[in-house]
């Protein structure tokens, strides 16, 4: 979790948020990493003696075989439904988009595949994401799913926009 103190500000002032960084198997970078770590602080705070850890799938810097090229390069995340209920899976998503992902869940096993039930996440904003990526974040402003299909989304949203901000260690509204 990230340090809120002004010295710990100060410091990530300092820090390169797009640094790459390895973290539970994956590599992110700072921002995303710190943009997932309070999407789970939040997450677990609901019920913290029945959620654990979330677990991370995709990565960001990676190829992988469904996600097009949104995993590409960097803000983007796949956060695992396995051993989740629905309850707390749409609570995943409620959190990622309140953080500062645009964020859907993929449950179709027909485009996913078995066993693969997730929730894609592209930290909004960010500047090393892929052109890819930055389509989809497009595509959740206008209230889309993100897909080939571009569907409506109707999954929970926030009412106000908001980017998470590295240095503050939360998101700001309005962007
Ligand atoms: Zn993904």
């Amino acid at each position: 979790m990230l340090d809120k103190t002004r010295a710990a500000i100060a410091r990530r002032r300092k820090l390169d948020p797009y640094a790459k960084v390895r973290f539970r198997g994956v590599t992110l970078d700072r921002r995303t990493r710190a943009a997932f770590l309070l999407l789970e602080r939040r997450y677990r705070a609901v019920a913290p003696k029945r959620r654990g850890k979330l677990r991370i799938g995709q990565g960001s810097y990676s190829n992988g075989s469904m996600s097009g090229s949104t995993h590409a390069q960097g803000g983007a995340i796949d956060v695992m439904f396995a051993g989740l209920n629905p309850k707390q899976q749409r609570a995943v998503v409620k959190f990622g988009r309140l953080v500062g992902f645009s964020m859907w869940s993929r449950k179709d096993p027909k485009v996913w595949g078995y066993n693969n039930e997730h929730a894609h996440g592209i930290l909004r904003g960010h500047r090393t994401a892929s052109p890819a990526a930055q389509q989809q974040v497009v595509a959740y402003d206008a209230g889309r799913d993100g897909l080939v299909s571009n569907l409506p989304d109707r999954e929970w949203r926030p009412k106000k926009k908001r980017r998470f901000s590295y240095i503050q260690g939360k998101p700001i509204l309005g962007k």
